[in-house]
């Protein structure tokens, strides 16, 4: 149950027909942000997006002049020395909007330790205002309103239903405002807060490209923005919460090791932040549950132990405790320390070898995670031409991230006991002799089969292991021998598979398990 008044007001919200609680908008800011980076090559952080837009190709023009701004410079500095990820998102959004950019959040909040200190963020503040003034970036950032007011809307589409009604009643608490900022320089997602004088936070989720459509860059689909606006403004609900019991977590401290490689993959290198992650997922598993049901939640809940956050089950048990006495819990805070108690219960436990075990959801991500790889070139295209450049090609991304894997024919490959592996075959359905026996048990050919673009279209999925269930298979295919080489510009990872033509996505999805089988969602 939630407190009766917190039910009133989210049901007179409700009514009132007031416009959405979650706003969707370009931030000047970030972009500021943005543009200062592209110039201090901070690509080796694999946080900025590709360069292949018309919009980046305006940026580059326009302040390619600036390059050696000591904005710029000192920016490259702070950030070889560890001011990367939210750090710098989490400093604009406490600064007022420009050309003020006036700090308005404590040295803390506004992560002034990342950048130096007080007085080093100040001065490199000081600086970026100089830059923002003499780039003229308020005439850029004005030129480009249409091309933001195109992707706010687009994005606003996907946004179907008040995704801050299910995290405020889930939680017990109100926000001051929810805003989403979609960064078309960026990938990466950042959740961050600004504290308000009352307590309330204006929560933003700053969301960078998953791809781009036509030139276009994309934010993601109704599934993925669902699961980035519960798992992002979750941050602001969550990590008050955790810090508040953080010195408790030392008990716990030795459930990171087993884990650890895999949280520092993805820049979660502290105990704390780790546990952060864990709640903010386990309560996105437990929403997907309640509000979309078993099916989706289960799949959630695997594709976070997919990602090695291997105590989201736990915690997702215990919320149900939190979920059926509301009355003893009305908000997340008051149950925070039974919840936090999963750890120290977890960590006194001698947990099974089989604890850490991964399921294999069908993703690419998780298909690539498990087995070693073993790479399979076609001896079947008609075009004998293109197959020789895809053998060559295929060398060249064999060598690039899996050097010490195999490289073998189809017919080698058809051969062989292949069940140790995760088998990865290029080339069309016909062409590469592996995939022309097995393309019955691809299940995204069908939706390659019914898309309406002429093409040529390429298709990166995941299958089966035909000899082992345990384990998969990937695709990388077309619908023409010639449009094979290169497609691993394709962005792909994150679902089961990816059609595009060229490097544009034109559409992705998952499978589901279905009699023991992967089947189309
Ligand atoms: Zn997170």
């Amino acid at each position: 149950m939630m407190k009766p008044f917190l039910a009133a007001l989210l049901v007179a919200a409700a009514a009132s027909g007031q416009s959405p609680r979650i706003a969707v908008k370009v931030d000047a800011r970030i972009e500021l942000m943005a543009v200062t980076e592209i110039l201090a090559d901070y690509g080796w952080t694999g946080l900025l997006a590709r360069p292949d837009t018309s919009y980046h190709r305006d940026v580059d023009a326009w302040f390619a002049p600036f390059k050696n701004h000591a904005a710029v410079t000192r920016f490259a500095e702070l950030a070889r020395h560890g001011y990367t990820f939210d750090g710098p998102a989490g400093t604009m959004v406490c600064l007022s909007a420009p050309p003020e950019l006036k700090q308005e959040g404590s040295d803390e909040e506004c992560n002034a330790a990342r950048a130096g200190g007080a007085a080093s963020l100040a001065a490199w503040l000081e600086q970026l205002r100089d830059f923002y003034r003499v780039s003229d970036f308020d005439a850029f950032f004005r030129a480009h309103a249409g091309f933001y007011a195109m992707m706010e809307e687009a994005t606003r589409k996907n946004l179907v239903r008040d995704y801050a009604a299910d995290l405020e009643s889930y939680y017990g608490i109100r926000q001051a405002s929810y805003t989403i900022v979609p960064a078309p320089l960026l990938v990466g997602n950042f959740g961050r807060r600004h504290q308000r004088a009352d307590g309330r936070s204006d929560v933003y989720g700053i969301l960078g490209v998953t791809g781009n459509a036509y030139g276009v860059p994309q934010f993601g689909t109704v599934e993925t923005l669902r699961e980035l606006v519960w798992h992002e403004f979750g941050h602001s609900f969550v990590n008050p919460e955790v810090n508040r019991l953080g010195a408790g977590l030392e008990k716990s401290q030795k459930l990171l090791a087993p884990i650890a490689a895999k949280m520092r993959q993805m820049a979660y290198s502290d105990w704390r932040t780790v546990v952060i992650e864990h709640v903010d997922r386990a309560v996105t598993v437990r929403l997907a549950f309640r509000e979309l049901g078993e099916a989706a939640g289960q799949r959630v809940l695997d594709r976070e132990k997919a990602s090695s956050f291997a105590y989201v089950e736990a915690l997702a048990e215990r919320l149900q405790e939190y979920e059926q006495n509301r009355d003893r819990y009305p908000t997340f805070g008051a149950f925070a320390p039974r919840l936090l108690a999963v750890f120290d219960e977890l960590a006194a436990r001698d947990l099974p070898a089989d604890f850490y075990d991964i399921p294999l959801t069908g993703t690419i991500n998780s298909v690539l995670s498990a087995g070693k790889a073993i790479y399979v070139v076609p001896t079947g295209e008609a075009d004998g031409e293109a197959q020789r450049k895809i053998a060559d090609y295929v060398k060249t991304i064999r060598d690039r991230f899996n050097a010490a894997s195999e490289m073998v024919t189809d017919e080698q490959a058809l051969a062989r006991d292949l069940s140790a592996y995760c088998v990865i075959a290029y080339g069309t359905l016909s062409g590469n002799k592996w995939l022309a026996k097995y393309r019955a048990a691809i299940p995204a050919v069908a939706a390659l089969d019914a898309a309406k673009d002429p093409g040529p279209l390429r298709l990166i999925a995941t299958l089966s292991n035909p000899q082992n269930p345990k384990l998969g298979a990937i695709a990388f295919t077309a619908t023409d021998a010639a449009a094979v080489p290169g497609i691993n510009s394709l962005f792909a990872g994150p679902t089961s598979y990816v059609i595009g033509k060229g490097n544009d996505v034109l559409s992705a999805g998952d499978y589901q398990r279905k009699d023991g089988r992967w089947v189309l969602k």
